[in-house]
């Protein structure tokens, strides 16, 4: 099978909390929440591919194989950035709309968070349903268990960080993780809020907008509150 060298990148919403399983309103809502948020945090980032989202969390790549070295570095921080504005901008919509239940209510915590990798992998397609194969691709979702003790930060592999170059603006602080299967690995994080240009813009929607905000998360919640479609339960 053919391999490509590539960027593999994991956007992860992390501040649901399983209590919320216990009402079906507030379950609902989460899932619309969660599906808007990583709608924008994907439209963030058109130059990668999606290609899977996964519960909270949404699994991008990008071909890397003529990419320089400190440029594979410098676009995952860029892209990381742009989703976690996005994220944050349609965050304080969500928010700020008018419905009290808990799945609206927590999404004011809500964090986003990010692992890279670097490596080879290949492609499978199965019904036009394209997959990524490959140890690498089972190391960047490993690397989401780890140690890193911020919310919100971006964590590279050691391979990815190794070829950092001049594009890291702040030094990535040193975690060791026993990945499942794999061994001790080395990764390096930077806190978000230290890229350039990753200050969430603060926004006052109008009462109409947060009245639209409302009105539509109670339209897209019907179907789970008649019992149509069923919450992939979170692990
Ligand atoms: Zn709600």
């Amino acid at each position: 099978m053919a391999t490509e060298r590539s960027l593999l990148l994991i956007a992860d919403i992390g501040g649901y909390t399983n209590y919320m399983s216990t009402h079906r309103m507030s379950l609902a809502h989460a899932e619309v929440n969660t599906s808007r948020l990583l709608e924008r945090v994907i439209d963030a980032a058109p130059e990668f591919d999606l290609i899977e989202i996964e519960g909270d969390a949404a699994f991008l790549s990008r071909p890397a194989g003529r990419m320089s070295d400190d440029a594979a570095v410098s676009s995952t921080l860029a892209v990381a950035t742009a989703m976690h504005r996005a994220f944050h901008i349609e965050r304080q919509y969500v928010a700020k709309n008018l419905c009290p239940c808990k799945g609206c209510a927590a999404a004011d915590n809500l964090k986003l968070k990010f692992v890279a990798h670097i490596g080879d992998v290949a492609t499978q397609t199965i019904r036009q349903q394209r997959k990524l194969v490959g140890i690498d691709v089972i190391l960047v979702h490993r690397m989401l268990k780890n140690a890193v003790e911020i919310p919100e930060y971006v964590l590279l592999s050691e391979e990815l960080h190794r070829l950092r170059g001049d594009a890291l603006p702040v030094a990535g602080q040193e975690v060791l993780q026993e990945v499942e299967g794999i061994g001790p690995t080395r990764a390096y994080f930077v806190d978000v809020a230290d890229l350039p240009n990753s200050v969430p813009p603060l926004a006052a929607p109008s009462v109409l907008a947060r009245l639209g905000g409302t009105l539509s998360v109670a339209g897209a919640g019907m179907p789970y509150m008649l019992g149509l479609r069923r919450r992939r339960v979170a692990g």
